[in-house]
């Protein structure tokens, strides 16, 4: 497997263009979750560090980066796009190594994703503009449309360069510099990204990168009065006690959360594209995906038949090596993540589901947090399994009867990320996308993303948005200005 590969270089903090180890002297070791062994040793970031990085980022607003013509900055970010894909294969196995993900994955979505990102974020770097305004012909009236300042950034596991491509190319292309603490368990992208934006050149502070943990790094970074902005994707818990602590230094705060979002289908849907798209929906990314369809609604007509085939297709997804290319099914980040997610599929069981598809951890060459596709069916949208966020290959699957049960019953959670709605009836599809409480709606289709698509949530899944015009918002912010003519 991986070791017999190259060995992975110790990571460092990216701090004001070097690569530097932590005022401390801190390091923590990162491990591939399917073989249970070190993947290298990174240096861990600490309050001092943190105030490093966002003095440099400070720095870097008034220097060559706000010197640069905006032309210029697309280009740079351009060019960061082409590195990313000229590194493909290298930064897809870092990715597989530290979150266990299929390398098809990695190397066939993910940096895809990531690259165009930076391309298609280089291209608003020229488009921003403020307006003119004529409220009085004795003034001159004008916007202009500033960069926020430095902006902090907290990113999770599942996703951990996508992340990167989703925080960092918006925000810089409009203007700001970057702090970003990626997740503890997955370190080892982000930093490689760092060092790329440097070979691309972005100059030095600009885009700083500090590997650490959450409630000592990324703490200090929410408490920092010199970051202007944060965005953060995560768990709700963090997110809430994020906004609290942000308080003090009054941040703008962009909050993408948790999801526990529906998958709809309705008996008139092309079934066979339905039943793709369930599966697709809910263990692609070993279902560690925010947008997951998590709870599969289907219509009481189809119920039984539905379920059978979507057993039959779970049992057919069996986790394998990361590192294989033709494996679909990878190791969840963690041992605690699947013990986690195994807790649920007892619950589910306890409270009256049944397991009519995996259910159990199935070790790869003895070792491995992996779980098998599980499927559990007669889940009524009260119990923990359809209310709380699993974020792992588990379906839970609820009958419904009519439109009307179902959009009640999928909007009755505390979350309101994305859905998915499967029909051929147009009518049906509008009406229902109108209806569902979700910052996301798939229709006929499921887990789709474009840099030009915004996404974000509604309920507890936050709020603000990445990715999209819409995103540029959120790193921006207006300046009137007023000149007496007279
Ligand atoms: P998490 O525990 O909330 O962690 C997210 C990030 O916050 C990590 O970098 C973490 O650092 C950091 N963090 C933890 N405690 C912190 C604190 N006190 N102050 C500042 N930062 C802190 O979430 P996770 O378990 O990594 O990721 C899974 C969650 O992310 C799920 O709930 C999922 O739905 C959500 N998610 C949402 C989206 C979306 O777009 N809405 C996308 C992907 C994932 P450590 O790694 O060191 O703990
Ligand atoms: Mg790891």
């Amino acid at each position: 497997m991986a070791e017999t590969l190259a060995p992975v270089k110790p990571g460092r903090l990216i701090i004001d263009g070097k690569a530097v180890d932590a005022a401390s002297g801190a390091t923590f070791t990162t491990v591939n979750p399917a073989t249970e062994e070190p993947i290298t040793t990174v240096a861990e970031a600490g309050p001092e560090d943190v105030d490093r990085a966002v003095k440099a980022a400070n720095a870097a607003l008034s220097g060559a980066w706000a010197k640069m013509k905006p032309i210029d900055r697309s280009r740079v970010l351009w060019k960061l796009g082409d590195l990313v894909l000229e590194h493909a294969d290298e930064l897809a196995r870092l990715e597989t190594l530290d979150n266990g993900k299929p390398i098809f994955e990695s190397r066939h979505v993910d940096i895809d994703m990531v690259a165009r990102c930076f391309h298609y974020f280089s291209g608003w770097a020229t488009k921003l503009s403020g307006d003119t305004t004529p409220v009085n012909p004795a003034l001159f009236t004008y916007t202009l449309r500033e960069p926020v300042g430095v902006v902090g950034a907290i990113i999770p596991w599942n996703f951990p360069m996508i992340m990167v491509g989703w925080k960092a190319a918006p925000a810089l292309a409009a203007g700001n510099t970057m702090v970003l603490k990626p997740a503890e368990l997955t370190p080892l992208t982000a930093i490689r990204i760092a060092e790329l934006a440097l070979e691309a050149g972005v100059p030095p502070g600009v885009f700083n990168v500090l590997p650490g943990k959450g409630r000592i790094a990324g703490e200090a970074l929410v408490k920092h009065p010199g970051v202007a902005k944060l965005s953060f994707t995560g768990s709700t818990e963090i997110g809430q006690h994020l906004m609290r602590t942000a308080a003090d230094t009054l941040k703008k705060l962009t909050l993408e959360l948790g999801g526990k979002s529906p998958n709809i289908v309705f008996a008139d849907a092309d079934l066979d594209a339905a039943l793709k798209g369930a599966t697709l929906g809910i263990f692609y990314g070993k279902g560690e995906v925010c947008g997951a369809g998590s709870r599969l609604f289907v219509e009481k007509s189809i119920y039984d038949d539905f379920i059978v085939k979507l057993a039959e297709r779970a049992k057919k997804l069996v986790p394998a090596d990361p590192l294989d290319p033709k494996t679909r099914l990878g190791s969840l980040v963690s041992k605690a993540q699947m013990d986690k997610v195994l807790g649920y599929v007892e619950s589910g069981v306890k409270e009256g589901a049944q397991l009519v598809a995996g259910g159990q951890r199935q070790p790869v060459n003895g070792k491995g947090a992996f779980v098998q596709a599980t499927v559990l069916a007669g889940v009524n949208n009260r119990m923990r399994v359809a209310q709380e966020e699993i974020f792992g290959p588990v379906l839970s699957v609820i009958p419904f009867d009519g439109v009307d049960d179902a959009v009640t019953q999928a909007n009755d959670v505390p979350y309101g990320l994305a859905a998915g709605v499967w029909t051929r009836d147009v009518r049906k599809a509008h009406t229902v996308a109108r209806r569902l409480a979700a910052g996301t709606v798939w229709v006929n289709m499921y887990n789709f993303y474009d840099p030009g698509m915004p996404f974000g949530g509604v309920k507890g899944s936050g709020f603000g948005r990445d990715l999209g015009e819409a995103c540029l918002q959120e790193y921006t912010q207006v300046k009137s200005v007023w000149m007496n003519l007279e």
